[in-house]
């Protein structure tokens, strides 16, 4: 299929570089370093060869939401959206751009949003998990982003009306241990997907969605495992006729289908995006690679020959994102 947009598709600059280095083998280090570092070359090559149009860019995992220290934290994040917007620039019909969010200060990362996507013309934002600020726990304690401190900022975000990507980082050491002595488990295998779908539950029982019901959250893999579990996240228990015990007004399995989207970064399985079409609907999926840790190619691949209508391959190829992100206008 043509005409393809991607939009889990990283890079990086040469401060954030280092914090994808532990995510393949030292021999595959050279490689992975030269596809983070490149927008405009190979990078694009490729997508002309397998059919992508556009992608939408952010930075690697974890970089901002791991920098304690909130001065440099902003710092960084500002020099990497500098940076993103001057490669889009190069090739602005092929690449857009998601923002890095200096979330250790809510305040700063709403300024940084509203800079970015109104002087920049990004299109949402791209944020790694919890961020980490020295202030809390000596930078040791994970802030998840339905405490009360982030309700301004998502005040924020609904204001601008851009998505949200919640993207992938792993467990703080203290919250790993059940990963001890079993580092395999770290990452994409398993631990990716754990963090990210509990930080995403977390959103929907606190009542932000309430609060802010145009909110869009956008979470990549096929949804963090998430739809394989949705009936039972609402019906464990269901003898039992009691209310929920969360803040949030309505089921989650609502929230999920009203304020989700799901793409199918780094998951080229037919089985799973079946699985995710029926929960969620053809509507909310948008093709996505994950390059540079996954290939365009096995994406692409996959994609154009999996057994879905083409009505559906259409939607999930390119119309959804054109309209999510108002690139048609
Ligand atoms: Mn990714």
């Amino acid at each position: 299929m043509n005409g393809k947009i991607g939009l889990e598709e990283h890079w990086a600059i040469p401060e954030t570089l280092q914090d994808s280095a532990g995510f393949v083998p030292g021999t595959f280090w050279d490689e992975l370093q030269d596809r983070l570092l490149d927008v405009n070359g190979r990078r694009l090559k490729l997508m002309d060869e397998h059919g992508i149009e556009k992608m939408i860019l952010s930075l690697n995992a974890p970089a901002v939401q791991a920098i304690p220290v909130r001065a440099r934290a902003i710092e960084v994040a500002q020099r990497a959206n500098d940076a993103l917007a001057k490669q889009c620039e190069e090739h602005p019909d092929r690449f857009r751009a998601f923002a890095a969010l200096p979330l250790q200060d809510p305040e700063a990362a709403a300024a940084e949003l509203r800079r970015c996507v109104t002087e920049l013309g990004f299109v949402g934002a791209l944020v790694n998990g919890f961020s980490q600020d020295e202030s809390m726990g000596g930078g040791q304690e994970p802030l998840y982003y339905d405490l009360p401190r982030y309700r301004p900022f998502w005040a924020e975000v609904a204001e601008l009306d851009v998505p949200f990507y919640l993207h992938p980082r792993n467990p703080l050491p203290a919250d790993a241990r059940i990963y001890a002595d079993h580092p395999w488990l770290l990452g994409p295998t398993w631990a990716f997907a754990q963090e990210t779908a509990v930080h995403a539950l977390r959103l929907m029982a606190s009542g932000l969605f309430d609060e802010h019901p145009s909110l869009k959250i956008i979470l990549g893999h096929m949804g963090e495992g998430i739809p394989a579990m949705l009936w039972r996240i609402d019906n464990r228990n269901a003898w039992v006729d009691l209310p929920p015990t969360y803040p949030a007004k309505r089921k989650l399995a609502e929230y999920f289908t009203e304020n989700f989207y799901l793409t199918t970064s780094g998951n080229f399985r037919t089985q799973t995006l079946i699985d995710a079409m029926l929960e969620v609907g053809a509507d909310r999926i948008m093709f996505s690679t994950d390059w540079p840790f996954e290939n365009i190619d096995h994406a692409a691949n996959w994609f154009d020959s999996a057994s879905i209508s083409e009505g559906d391959r259409l939607k999930i190829g390119r119309t959804n994102a054109l309209s999510l992100f108002g690139l048609d206008r």
